[in-house]
């Protein structure tokens, strides 16, 4: 019998993988946790039945979400990384030698662990000393944090479920509080494509450009995702993305980067335009 696992897209579009070993299915406090092994894109894990992270396109995601922000701020000494329970987001953080602190607030314990367990490739820079792993609501975090952040990394799920809270106005407007005064925010700003997606994108990009004087979006080709063209939100108070780009060449090239380089970075903020139509139509809604 072959097995596949469907992923939909939309109400009328599925994605189907077809894999060897469907090893691990727990439903947790918070959603419904599962492990595949494929064919083609190695280990993958979802959450409600929605991709999370597989083995081979990760990358993609985790270096666009990470080196992009740490490009353009010059002086990334304490991040906050919100969701990220695979550990790919904190992974490529840890590259830097001048981050002194990464905390990670991530809701649901049994992710972290059984992606330490199983899913390796991303979560094995978790037990990194600089590391603080704090096991509850991002949004309740934020709010009653005291810390001052230089950059904040909102690595969640779809704003359904557990992660809902995590596209609220009073989510973002408790992120700029505890940012610097020349802090940055990046998300996982959803698709700009299909209907259900594109709604969501509008939504947290209307909020966030109501609260940060600097907030665009940025692009990146991840095959797994809904339809493949993904977005992460750039918010910021002070540092434009582009203007104030100025990356640390030698040090990024010594991380052996597979997707993210100097030039995908000022791509990247170039928008198609009905994009940018779309973020246009947001901002004067
Ligand atoms: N790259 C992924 C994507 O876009 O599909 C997201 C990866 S990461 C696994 C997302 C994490 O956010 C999940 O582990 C989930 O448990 C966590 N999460 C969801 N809601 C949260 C909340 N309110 N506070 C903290 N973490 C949350």
């Amino acid at each position: 019998m072959q097995q596949w696992f469907y992923e939909y897209w939309t109400k009328n579009i599925r994605f189907g993988i077809k894999y060897k070993d469907h090893f691990l299915s727990k439903q947790t406090k918070f959603q419904k946790l599962d492990f595949y092994d494929s064919y083609e894109l190695g280990k993958f894990f979802t959450l409600d039945d929605v991709m999370m992270a597989n083995e081979k396109d990760e990358f993609i995601y985790h270096e666009m979400m990470i080196h992009t922000p740490l490009a353009v701020h010059p002086a990334v000494k304490d991040v906050l990384v919100i969701g990220g329970g695979d550990g790919g987001s904190v992974r490529e953080l840890t590259k830097y030698p001048t981050i002194q602190t990464i905390d990670m607030v991530e809701i649901d314990e049994d992710v972290v662990r059984a992606c330490q367990k199983h899913f390796t490739i991303t979560a094995h820079k978790l037990t990194d000393p600089r590391v603080k792993l704090y096991f509850e609501d991002g949004l309740a975090f934020v709010k009653n944090s005291e810390k001052q952040y230089d950059l904040i990394v909102v690595d969640s799920t779809d704003p359904f479920g557990p992660g809902e809270g995590l596209f609220s106005m009073e989510f973002y407007q408790n992120c700029y509080h505890i940012l610097r005064q020349d802090g940055i925010l990046v998300n996982q700003h959803e698709s700009p494509y299909f209907d259900n997606t594109k709604l969501e994108m509008s939504r947290a990009h209307k909020k966030i450009t109501s609260i940060f004087p600097i907030a665009t979006v940025y692009q990146a080709y991840i095959p797994t995702y809904p339809s493949g063209h993904w977005l992460f939100g750039f918010a910021s108070k002070q540092y434009d993305p582009i203007k104030d780009f100025s990356p640390n060449v030698s040090l990024q090239a010594s991380f052996g980067l597979k997707y993210y380089n100097t030039e995908i970075h000022k791509a990247s903020f170039v928008l198609p335009n009905y994009v940018d139509k779309a973020l246009q139509d947001a901002r004067n809604k």
